[in-house]
């Protein structure tokens, strides 16, 4: 059997990050759910139309459930940009944040060059950063930091 190396979420450099770039820290992010609304609210969408989920990572089973077996027991989240993301153009254009960046009461969320120096901390802190595979259609320009403890 070959050792086949499975490539799934691609890590951007430095200089491959838009000026535009979201970045989610995991690590920070507890799941609250408060970026989604503050989008919904903040971009007057429709009822049960969101621009930005959040994903729990643990059993898989239910939307809060931690996988594993007490005390022994893990789950994270991820916030994940759906194409519908307008980044917030109107806003950021008048040098504001994206409703959902603003919003995040746990500042797991970031934007622009202030994305672009936490990537590279967290980068510096061992965390593996990534993108979303194409598979996924999300937001490009959406870049996530792994959280670094014994969670997913
Ligand atoms: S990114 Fe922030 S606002 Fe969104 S779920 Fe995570 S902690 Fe809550
Ligand atoms: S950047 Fe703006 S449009 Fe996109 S999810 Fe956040 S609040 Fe919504």
């Amino acid at each position: 059997m070959t050792d086949k190396k499975i490539v799934w979420a691609h890590s951007p450099a430095a200089d491959e990050l838009p000026e535009d770039v979201i970045f989610v820290d995991r690590l920070r992010c507890t799941g609250c759910w408060t970026c989604s609304l503050a989008c919904m609210t903040g971009n007057k969408l429709a009822d049960g139309k969101f621009f930005v989920k959040v994903r729990t990572l643990g059993s898989g089973e239910g939307i809060d459930r931690p996988a594993g077996v007490w005390p022994d027991l893990r789950m994270s989240w991820m916030p994940t940009y759906s194409q519908f993301c307008i980044k917030c153009k109107p806003r950021t254009e008048a040098g504001e944040l994206p409703y959902c960046v603003a919003q995040c009461p746990n500042k797991a969320l970031a934007y622009g060059a202030d994305a672009v120096e936490k990537i590279e901390a967290a980068r510096q802190r061992g965390a593996r950063i990534y993108q979303l595979p194409a598979w996924e259609d999300s937001k490009e320009g959406v870049v996530y930091a792994s959280p670094d403890r014994k969670i997913i």
